[in-house]
């Protein structure tokens, strides 16, 4: 399964949030690929900077690439040109390469350099977005570990 990073770590902090993940009105399939991923820490997916598993039956999805549009940054309005910014300040931050198949087990240990540079990945959208996102994504790496025995520190 693809997988773009900055999805797997929205899952992840969905998890710390507690949130029921129900079908989206856009029709794609994160919910799905959630609910997978809660249930299987050892499951392959292989890392993208293009639209991945989630983006699969999305009225957003037209030629394979997101047509949907942005409106909480000033220098990006195309949704595809800015996920594929946030998924390559990511992959260089964690060490993460593409093309690579990674476990949800694995994706976890890079999570302490995504929170600590948390920050820096997202600088240019609301500061205090993004620091309930890094709260809430702690959250759901504590909870993810514990239901599955990973025994991932996070330093921050
Ligand atoms: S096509 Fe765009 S809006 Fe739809 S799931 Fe993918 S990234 Fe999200």
């Amino acid at each position: 399964m693809k997988i773009r990073i900055h999805h797997f770590f929205d899952i992840i902090r969905d998890f710390g949030i507690g949130k029921k993940i129900s079908p989206h009105p856009y029709l794609h399939v994160y919910h799905k690929v959630a609910q997978y991923i809660l249930e299987n820490p050892d499951a392959g997916f292989e890392i993208v900077v293009e639209s991945d598993a989630i983006c699969d039956g999305c009225i957003h999805l037209v030629n394979s690439m997101c047509d949907d549009l942005i409106t909480h940054r000033t220098d990006f309005i195309s949704k595809e040109d800015f996920n594929n910014y946030i998924d390559k300040r990511i992959i260089k931050v964690c060490n993460i390469e593409t093309g690579i198949v990674y476990t949800p087990r694995l994706l976890c240990e890079f999570a302490n350099k995504y929170i600590e540079n948390i920050e820096l990945i997202y600088q240019g959208n609301d500061l205090e977005h993004t620091l309930l996102r890094k709260e809430n994504v702690l959250k759901g790496l504590h909870y993810y570990s514990e239901k599955h025995g990973l025994g991932i520190k996070c330093r921050t």
